[in-house]
């Protein structure tokens, strides 16, 4: 899978897919990232990329032109998706996680600043996707978000594929509650269950507290099922 970002801050990206585990699926060659800054592509003679809005108002707003370049200058596969990441997008969910990691090529389209001129999406007509109803300064940590969301999806990327099968959302539950070493801390102790070995009765014991965590916190997932 090849990430193709156009951001205007590259090393945001670089910098958290060259640690842990996007860092090994990278060297393992499960996924690409290369990040292309629309700054290069600026035909202005100070690498301008923001203006003044039209009508007034605060902020700057992206241009057209150092955009528009930038993404027409990706080699775009067959099988490829072009993502715009804006706060008026489709909220970003477990579904769309799966959908993407079906592609051979993402491009992600970051905003900064107040946003986009509306001729890039005219233009480049991208899938448009949020990440929650709220707004950040730019769109590199929802790319981020969907590059190592949809990464854990592809075979390789996790030790093993199961610990993301079984993860919160994937069978639409929320994953039990998981302990590790020591048996008691501060008198907290490992429920019995997982200590007998009893492989059938451990799963029986996720299965009940996935349900039950999944109804007393988020009981709109199983209305959903
Ligand atoms: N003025 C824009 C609006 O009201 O829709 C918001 C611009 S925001 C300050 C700057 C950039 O951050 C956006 O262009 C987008 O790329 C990114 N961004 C902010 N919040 C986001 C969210 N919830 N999901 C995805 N991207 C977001």
């Amino acid at each position: 899978m090849r990430f193709d970002v156009l951001t205007l801050f590259p090393t945001m990206i670089d910098d958290y897919c060259s640690q842990s585990i996007l860092k090994r699926a990278r060297e393992n060659n499960i996924i690409e990232v290369n990040t292309i800054n629309p700054r290069n592509f600026s035909l202005d003679k100070h690498k301008k990329v923001d203006d003044t809005p039209y009508g007034g108002g605060a902020g700057m707003v992206l241009m057209a032109q150092p955009f528009v370049d930038a993404y027409e200058s990706i080699d775009i596969s067959n099988n490829s998706l072009t993502v715009m990441l804006t706060p008026q997008g489709k909220t970003f969910n477990e579904k769309m996680c799966v959908d993407f990691s079906n592609f051979e090529q993402i491009i992600l389209i970051c905003g900064h600043y107040e946003g986009f001129d509306e001729r890039i999406r005219d233009i480049i007509k991208p899938f448009e996707v949020s990440i929650g109803d709220f707004v950040l300064t730019g769109g590199e940590l929802p790319a981020l978000c969907l590059i190592d969301s949809v990464s854990r999806k592809l075979e390789g990327t996790l030790g093993k594929l199961l610990s993301a099968e079984e993860d919160s959302f994937s069978n639409g539950l929320l994953e039990y509650p998981q302990y590790t070493k020591p048996r008691d801390f501060r008198g907290y102790k490992v429920p019995d269950v997982l200590l007998n070995g009893n492989h059938s009765e451990i799963e029986k014991f996720r299965k009940e507290e996935s349900i039950k965590r999944t109804k007393l916190r988020r009981s709109d997932l199983l209305r959903n099922n």
